[in-house]
Parts: structure tokens; C-alpha cells; sequence
């Protein structure tokens, strides 16, 4: 481990910019590939009608939107390795606080420094996101985003051009602002796409027995954020629920409508979800 973590520094701080720049976006474009594919088999392929009761929005999504969705998403991770390439130079200069060496402050700053990114980074969003709401930059910055209002896994990174930087200026934030390895940073980042994956997908995950708990106040839901999509004016967390709980800006019927899904049981007459598409076109049809 230590020697891999090593090398991984040493190959970072030895790469050119252009390596750099393609190395962080094939890394990033692959993860949210995987992540969303992976997501979107389970969910949409295989088990939609076993899962229906846990869909948060009752209908298929539309061809259209996921085209859109692929294509800023496409956009966006060219932007995160631009931005990813800039910090790499910033750091290598000497300006940020990358530890090129775990030895430098132990294992277990590498841990806390994860954990200190995640926190920054719930922080950073909400507030950004709260931001880009201000009725003088949605529609700017964040409409795009919201063209979602039934969203999937390929939303994850379904931004703008202006959002994509807001999002990606994490990167030069926690470089300035903690002492983190590429290593630390790059599980912080797998974290990162793994939630956003989780939280676009459309399906409440997390089992009744957690979600009956105190873990309902601290963490997120794909709910919470699915129902951003439905009605934007609340729900602007990522990670956690603390900022939204903190600052009241839940929505008033997220805790009930969060309850209602957790205690649902499957329906046995659900479609799956391409014969679904079909038996709605036969009822938009015999309506015509
Ligand atoms: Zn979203
Ligand atoms: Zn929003």
C-alpha cells in the first residue's frame, strides 16, 4: 500500500499536462460509465418492476432527456480534467496543500483527511447550490441541470458549462485547503460519483430498519434529491441532511413522503420497464 501510494504520486507529479489532462478525465469518465451503467441495468433492465414500489417518480424516463443527460455529463468531465490539470500544475508549483507522501503526516491523516473532504464538500455544495437557485443565475447556470425532473443514473453530471466549473472547483478548494495525498483525494472523489450515482438513480435504497433511525436526520436520500428535481425550492444537500435540517429548507413533505417509500411493498402486476413504455404509448394513443 505504501509503495502504490508512492508510485501513484510520483506518476502524477511526473506526467505533462496533457497526460494529466487525459489521465483525470478517462479516470472520472470511466467511473461515471461504470457507476451509471452498472445502475442502470439493475434498476431499468433487470429489476424495475420488483423494485417499482421504491421508484420515487411513478413513470419510465424519457429517450430524450437521457440523450441530454449523456451529453452535458460528456461535457462536464472534459471540464473536471481541464480544472483537475490546473490544480495538478498549481500543486506541483508548490502552491496548494497536496502531500506528495503518505509518510509525511501517517495513515490515519490520510483517513481523516477523506473524511475532512467529504465534510468540506457537503458544505461547499450546499451553499453553491443554494446559490445557483438565486432566481438571477438558475437560469444561467443551474437549468440545465434541472431539465431532469425524472432523472437517472447519466444525470450525475448533467451540468452546464458554468455549473460544471462551480462543481469541479472543488478540486483546487480541497487542494488549497487541506493536506491531502492524490490517493486520499481520488477515494474522495470514487465516493463522490458513487452518491451522485445513487441520488440520480430514481429508487430509494436504503432499507426501512436504517432509515427508521437517527441515520434518517444525517444522511441523505436519493428521495431528498429526487424530490429537488420534482419541486427545486428545498432539499439542496448531497451527502448528509445537516445543512438542509440546520437551515430548514427540507421539503415540508420529504420526511412523510420518505416514510410512505421505505414502508412500501411490492406490486406482482408491475411491468417491466420496456413493456411499460409500451402499455403507456397504447393508452397515450387510444387517447388521441
Ligand atoms: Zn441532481
Ligand atoms: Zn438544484
Amino acid at each position: 500500500m505504501v509503495n502504490q501510494s508512492e508510485s501513484v504520486a510520483d506518476m502524477i507529479k511526473n506526467f505533462n499536462s496533457l497526460e494529466v489532462f487525459t489521465g483525470i478525465t478517462v479516470v472520472v469518465g470511466m467511473r461515471y460509465l461504470v457507476l451509471a451503467f452498472i445502475a442502470w441495468t439493475l434498476c431499468y433492465w433487470l429489476f424495475y418492476s420488483r423494485w417499482f414500489h421504491r421508484k420515487i417518480v411513478k413513470r419510465p424516463p424519457r429517450r430524450k432527456d437521457i440523450r441530454r443527460e449523456l451529453l452535458y455529463s460528456a461535457l462536464s468531465i472534459l471540464i473536471f480534467g481541464a480544472v483537475g490539470m490546473v490544480t495538478i500544475t498549481l500543486a506541483r508549483m508548490g502552491y496548494t496543500r497536496i502531500c506528495w507522501s503518505v509518510a509525511e503526516r501517517g495513515w490515519g491523516w490520510f483517513a481523516l483527511s477523506i473524511l475532512l473532504a467529504v465534510l468540506l464538500h457537503d458544505t461547499y455544495f450546499y451553499w453553491s447550490h443554494r446559490w445557483m437557485h438565486h432566481p438571477k443565475l438558475f437560469h444561467w447556470i443551474h437549468k440545465v441541470h434541472h431539465q431532469s425532473n425524472n432523472p437517472t443514473p447519466w444525470a450525475s453530471y448533467s451540468f452546464s458549462f458554468w455549473e460544471a466549473m462551480a462543481q469541479a472547483a472543488i478540486f483546487p478548494l480541497t487542494a488549497f485547503l487541506i493536506p491531502i495525498h492524490p490517493l486520499a483525494f481520488g477515494i474522495f472523489m470514487g465516493w463522490q460519483i458513487f452518491n451522485n450515482v445513487l441520488g440520480h438513480t430514481g429508487f430509494e435504497f436504503y432499507p426501512r430498519w436504517m432509515m427508521k433511525g437517527w441515520l434518517r436526520y444525517l444522511l441523505n436520500t436519493p428521495t431528498n434529491h429526487i424530490m429537488h428535481h420534482e419541486k427545486p425550492n428545498g432539499n439542496y444537500g448531497i451527502y448528509f441532511n445537516i445543512w438542509d435540517r440546520i437551515m430548514g429548507t427540507n421539503h415540508p413533505d420529504y420526511d412523510q413522503r420518505l416514510t410512505e417509500l421505505i414502508q412500501a411493498k411490492r406490486n406482482p402486476t408491475i411491468p417491466n420497464m420496456p413493456q411499460q413504455e409500451r402499455t403507456t404509448a397504447k393508452v397515450t394513443a387510444s387517447k388521441l
